[in-house]
């Protein structure tokens, strides 16, 4: 699976990236939705205490999962509007071209690889 397609263009990045959205937004929903209604069921205090401690548990699991799929998907976004301005893909740092092989693991990649680790150092 490591071989680049031969049809690896801006083009596809931009399908890859709306599709790695979709998914993330729908998971998120979904995630969202579940905590609720675990919250929900547990409402009415009926339960023992034992039974709720295990629910909040894996109620805040799932809220730090929720969470960490909220900020990809905000990258996502963020990535989406460069696809629309015409900026994915260009470096932030130094205005080069982000390789496509890097933009096709990580569509939302704001820098190159030699930018990123500087980038990654002086944060
Ligand atoms: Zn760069």
């Amino acid at each position: 699976m490591t071989a680049v397609a031969e049809d690896l263009d801006m083009a596809s990045i931009g399908r890859l990236l709306r599709r790695r959205h979709d998914e993330a937004a729908e998971q998120v929903s979904r995630l969202q939705a579940q905590t609720a209604s675990m919250l929900g069921s547990h409402d009415a205090g009926s339960g023992d205490a034992a039974d709720v401690g295990t629910v909040a548990l894996e109620t805040a699991e799932q809220a730090m999962v929720t969470m960490a799929l909220q900020e990809q998907l905000v990258r996502l976004q963020a990535a989406l509007g460069r696809l629309e301005a015409g900026t994915l893909g260009v470096c932030e740092r130094c205005c080069e071209q982000v390789p496509l092989t890097r933009l096709q693991v990580m569509p939302w990649a704001t820098h190159c690889v030699p930018c990123q680790s500087v980038v990654d150092r002086y944060r």
